[in-house]
């Protein structure tokens, strides 16, 4: 696939040198800076972007304003009727686009491939949500009074994205979006453009079949000025920004300040509590690929394993083991299972990261390296570590985006509870137990802090239909199934007096 790249770029429309905004199908002319984006598999330049400017920034958010006034006029399952389209169109463009995402972000194959089937899987779920957007009725205190809520659009949504999910997370709050009637300003990742640019052009025939506004869909690719743009722009009622907690503060403040709405998807520190009473079986693959996937770089990625004492050295053992068999290398050659961290600030992130635990007293079971080689040639190809810590060094509280893993001891399971709970963040999380009473434990109050916990199950990875998000330095937003949607509308109380008195609320008189 390395090789056809040129045959995918043709196929998906980007081209050797893109403007970096779109409204819709209407590429603007863009004057930012000319990035190139680099492929970390091999270290070559894939395509230009020249980064969008004030003037198309102000077009895509004009067009946007736009789009809304009509395009929330639609009945919602019309709008699930071009939904439904886009996932059609995502249908043919799977493989193509798999392969670039694969390429521009260094994931393997089936976790590119993967990722564009979780934008069909939403789109489906959006569909079906366009005849779903319940409001409750209640009885009103009143004679002849009817009461119930609505929800109606919010209206604009700006949707800041990651470079690891490149495309997915854009559908996942696009999708929802439109059939709830707003209309989507996308700044993706600058790390990964040109996946952006094939996703604008994939959906964009669709949006023209149906003869709907373009401004429902705008782009406007650049760095973090101006994602800071639409935190401070009031156009924005909601902005849903994916990315590192530093991100998401900065974001989170700047919305805060004018009353707006967030969503906010920010980095996790998961972990996974192996008891006694674990099935290996399950727990050792579950902790590896949970660590190496996507070579560390998901928000989901397991990264502190909490181990009973009566179980430590052996899971320790069968890890070395486990690791021994890794294979490291180019992430579109399947026989490969860890790819590349996506650019060399990442590989200095990792490399400093290291440092600090061995500074902080930690102990390696596995060492970690930068990798050199023909085969690595683009340097950004790290081997997966794993370290003895203890529980409250600052580097294990800390985020870092690679394959570290770190392990740790517990004898209670309050106490291993406690430890995983001990952490800014809060994601995702697992039990590996066959003991009901320790896993019930686990999901009670008493338990996990996590938007996500997990029963002999990773941290690793999440179903379209359940919310997605976590709490604490995770930003509390969600995302993607159940009723997530809820955040992408406001709600209505409606009353209505169809009698021919005017009472008053909690009985209060009022004589003329
Ligand atoms: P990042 O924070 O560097 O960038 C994310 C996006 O935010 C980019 O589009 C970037 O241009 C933009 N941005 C950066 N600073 C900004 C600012 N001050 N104002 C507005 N926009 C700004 O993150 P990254 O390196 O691309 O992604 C990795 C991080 O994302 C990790 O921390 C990971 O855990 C997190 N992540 C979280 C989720 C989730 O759902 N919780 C999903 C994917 C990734």
């Amino acid at each position: 696939p390395t090789k056809d790249i040129a045959g995918i770029l043709k196929s998906l429309g980007v081209e050797a040198t893109n403007p970096g905004a779109a409204i819709g199908g209407k590429w603007l002319p863009t004057t930012g800076s000319r990035i190139t984006s680099y492929s970390p598999v091999d270290g070559s330049a894939i395509a230009e972007v020249t980064l969008a400017d004030e003037a198309a920034y102000e077009k895509v958010v004009h067009a946007a304003e736009e789009a809304f006034k009509t395009w929330r006029m639609q009945p919602a399952p019309a709008r699930g009727e071009v939904v439904r389209q886009i996932g059609l169109e995502l249908r043919k463009h799977k493989d193509a686009l798999g392969k670039l995402v694969s390429y521009e972000m260094g994931k393997s194959l089936q976790e590119g491939l993967g990722e564009v089937q979780e934008m069909i899987d939403i789109c489906d779920f959006a569909v079906g949500l366009s005849r779903q957007l319940y409001g409750l009725t209640m009885h009103s205190e009143r004679p002849a009074h009817r009461m119930y809520e609505q929800w109606h659009p919010v209206g604009l949504v700006g949707i800041i994205s990651a470079f690891n999910f490149p495309v997915a997370v854009w559908s996942w709050n696009a999708a929802i979006a439109w059939v709830c009637g707003d209309v989507c300003v996308w700044k993706p990742s600058e790390k990964t453009p040109l996946s952006a640019i094939a996703c604008q052009k994939i959906v964009q025939s669709v949006f023209e079949a149906n003869q709907v506004h373009p401004g429902v869909c705008g782009l406007v690719i650049g760095d973090a000025k101006i994602g800071q743009k639409m935190a401070d722009d009031g156009r924005f009622p909601l902005i849903s920004a994916t990315g590192s907690t530093r991100m998401g503060k900065a974001v989170g403040e700047a919305v805060g300040r004018r009353l707006g709405k967030t969503i906010l998807e920010l980095g996790g520190n998961n972990a996974m509590i192996i008891t006694e009473n674990a099935d290996l079986n399950i727990a050792i693959p579950g902790a590896v690929f949970g660590a190496v996937g996507t070579a560390g770089q998901r928000c989901t990625s397991t990264r502190r394993l909490i181990i009973h004492d009566s179980m430590y050295e052996e899971v320790k053992e069968r890890l070395v083991k486990a690791y021994g068999q890794l294979s490291i290398g180019d992430p579109l050659d399947q026989n490969n299972h860890v790819g590349p961290l996506i650019d060399k600030d990442a590989v200095n992130q990792y490399k400093q990261a290291l440092d600090k635990i061995l500074a902080e007293g930690g102990k390696p079971v596995i060492a970690g390296e930068v990798l050199t080689g023909d085969q690595y040639a683009s340097g950004c190809y790290v081997k997966p570590a794993i370290y003895e810590v203890q529980r409250d060094y600052e580097i294990v509280c800390h985020e870092t985006f690679a394959p570290i893993l770190y392990v740790m001891k517990y004898s209670t399971i309050e106490e291993a509870i406690a430890m995983q709970n001990a952490v800014p963040q809060g994601l995702s999380s697992a039990i590996m137990t066959t003991n009901m009473r320790e896993s019930e434990l686990f999901l009670s109050h008493a338990g996990s802090d996590c938007g996500i916990a997990n029963v002999n199950i990773g941290t690793s990875g999440a179903e379209i239909g359940g919310a997605f998000g976590g709490e604490k330095e995770t930003g509390g937003g969600r995302e993607s199934g159940s009723d997530a949607w809820k955040a992408y509308m406001r709600r209505q109380t409606n009353t209505i007096n169809y009698s021919t008195e005017l009472p008053l609320a909690q009985g209060i008189k009022f004589e003329l």
